[in-house]
């Protein structure tokens, strides 16, 4: 993917927090806003004030969440679960190697490669449940040293971490101290991991989204804005699977 030249903003449309690229060009002469596969670009004269295109990005906003939506639903290919396709794990891909054999106690991870091992290499349903079943418990792994970690950073105690598999969420978390993450965020950068982390344990310290609590993410994650963008941007393709 090719880097685009701007800065990253934010506004809230409707429901949602939008992320979009700001490009300031001497000559344009009007606000244009333009969405594609990398997400909304807003194009702005050399001396707009910020108001000018967040007032156009208001009224537009029905238009711009559509056609937001349209875009990350049709960049993504159904999943093939078959040998030789790759694997998203944490922000690299790795090759799916089907074998035929009686299955080992869990797939092997190692030189880039998943291997599977199936008494019917082709039954899409089994390799499908025992892929899945891998990336949870990675998932799990994972995300207790990291949550053990930030927890310690910010003095908060979580009581209990689970797994999700919500559509719509990544993290959500219970003022009792429980934090549930969705198992497919094994998929992304670890940056993008800690982010959604450092989120979820920052609500034990504020249950809210108040500018404290961005204060409190800032903390152990300065780049937030950034990991939050590229999870919006990327997170259709963790959902193949
Ligand atoms: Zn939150």
């Amino acid at each position: 993917m090719t880097m685009k030249v701007g800065r990253l903003h934010r506004i809230r449309l409707g429901n949602e927090e939008v992320s979009y690229l700001l490009r300031r060009s001497p000559r344009r002469r009007t606000v244009g806003l333009k969405i594609d596969h990398t997400g909304l670009t807003v194009s702005v004269p050399a001396r707009t004030p910020q108001r000018a295109w967040e007032s156009i990005l208001l009224e537009k906003s029905g238009w711009v969440l559509d056609k937001l939506e349209a875009m990350r639903a049709r960049s993504v290919p159904a999943f093939n679960w078959r040998d030789g396709e790759w694997l998203p794990f944490l922000g690299s891909p790795i090759e799916l190697v089907v074998e035929h054999g009686t299955p080992r106690a869990r797939p092997a991870l190692g030189d880039g490669q998943l291997r599977v091992a199936l008494p019917d290499p082709s039954d899409t349903a089994a390799l499908e449940t025992r892929i899945v079943q891998w990336y949870r418990r990675e998932a799990l792994e994972f995300f207790q040293h990291r949550v053990a970690l930030y927890a310690r950073q910010l003095g908060v105690s979580v009581s209990r971490l689970g797994l999700s598999s919500a559509r719509t969420r990544w993290g959500s978390c219970t003022s009792g101290g429980s934090i549930r993450l969705n198992w497919r965020l094994i998929k992304a950068p670890p940056s993008i991991i800690d982010y959604v982390v450092i989120h979820e344990l920052a609500h034990l310290v504020e249950l809210n989204h108040s500018p404290s609590f961005w204060q409190i993410v800032a903390q152990l994650c300065p780049e937030y804005a950034v990991q939050r963008a590229l999870l919006k941007e990327q997170g259709a393709h963790y959902h193949r699977f």
